[in-house]
């Protein structure tokens, strides 16, 4: 079959290749891959980035849906023709504790389907029943509601879900800011529209482009400010009358906007960091007293949030379809990861080639 194969940790070590499909043991499944969404971790992975999470050779795709296709002889949970979705998560070592008090996402021995192990870019995938075992709801059913595309896309959606409603902890009537307005910030944009903000600033630069923006509005953001144009600051405290926002969302993944979130973040309110950016910050960090802020680091979902974004998309309040901008081959994935570079797509998502 072909499979986007990661086979070393240098940039650009990415390459289409046949790839034996995957035996499977006793306790193992095998899911025919449906479809596949395009990360901006997959293109940081070919760029060279996230070295510490990469077992490269190895499939990348961590986005992915399909059909249960095989099932080892003492699998009775699942069967051959289970629609399902997967969280990603490959191994955890079940003793630390982050998996004792099950947030596995958060294992230091983690290893994700997709950067750690074998992934979706291609036509089959394995999942391991000692992992199901220790983490059950890492294998979820896709609701009758949902499309095989949609459910390849629940990640992001889940982790911006997760960032503003489970961490900030956002309330009806509260003003929230989010930079970024790639997937993630235009997930935390839904998530904020879910939770019943009042105000939601969508903040990123003019060359996102007006599609990127016009999305962040069909998500739900009540104000746009393009921060190379006009000062954030100042006009989010204009926008919330000299208050600020009771969350911000740092989608952008780019540290030099720190100063700017603290200038717009309310008293005793929260920053949910999401985007990484591996340059130091250099500078006091006193601000964080004075206001009394909080600075939380996110990466991912828990069981919660799936189930809540799956019960959101069923009542019409969480629009994944509409973030799906393109659909393409596994076998041109190189064309997708660089419109993904260009800023030109939401969500991409690749489907299998014949065998
Ligand atoms: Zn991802
Ligand atoms: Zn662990």
């Amino acid at each position: 079959m072909k499979a986007v194969v990661k086979y070393g940790y240098g940039p650009g070590e990415t390459e289409l290749r046949d790839v034996p499909v995957p035996e499977i043991g006793d306790d193992d499944l095998l899911i025919e891959v449906k479809a596949a969404g395009v990360c901006g971790s997959d293109i940081a992975f070919d760029d060279g980035g996230h070295k510490e999470i990469l077992n490269p050779p190895v499939v990348l795709g961590h986005e992915f849906s399909g059909m249960v296709c095989k099932v080892g002889k003492n699998v009775t949970k699942w069967k051959v023709g289970d629609r399902v979705m997967s969280d990603n998560t490959g191994e955890v070592c079940g003793e630390c504790y982050a998996c004792n008090t099950a947030d596995f996402l958060s294992c230091p021995e983690r290893k994700g389907i997709g950067y750690g192990m074998d992934g979706g870019f291609t036509n089959y995938v394995k999942i391991l029943g000692k992992t199901l075992a220790r983490v059950p709801h890492s294998l979820m059913r896709i609701p009758d509601c949902m499309s095989y595309e949609e459910a390849a896309i629940m990640d992001p959606a889940c982790n911006g879900y997760m960032a503003v409603v489970q961490e900030a902890k956002v309330m009806p009537g509260d003003f929230v800011a989010v930079f970024g307005v790639g997937a993630l910030g235009l997930f935390s944009i839904q998530a904020a529209r879910a939770a019943g903000a009042a105000k939601i600033i969508a903040i990123a630069l003019s060359s996102d482009g007006d599609g990127r923006f016009g999305m962040a509005e069909l998500c739900g953001a009540t104000h746009i400010i393009k921060s190379d144009l006009e000062d954030p600051v100042a006009r989010v405290r204009e926008i919330t009358r000299g208050e600020g926002c009771s969350c911000v969302v740092d989608a952008a993944g780019v540290n030099v906007i720190m100063p700017q979130m603290l200038g717009i973040v309310r008293t005793a309110g929260i920053i949910v960091k999401i985007g990484y950016d591996h340059h130091p910050y250099g500078r006091s960090l006193d601000p964080f007293i004075d206001g009394a802020i909080a600075l939380k680091g996110h990466f991912g979902y828990d069981w919660v949030s799936w189930r809540n974004v799956a019960n959101l998309v069923e009542a019409g309040k969480f629009d994944l379809k509409c973030m799906i901008s393109h659909r393409m081959k596994v076998s041109e994935f190189r064309e997708a990861f660089d419109m993904v570079r260009r800023k030109e797509s939401i969500k991409i998502i690749l489907y299998p080639d014949e065998i």
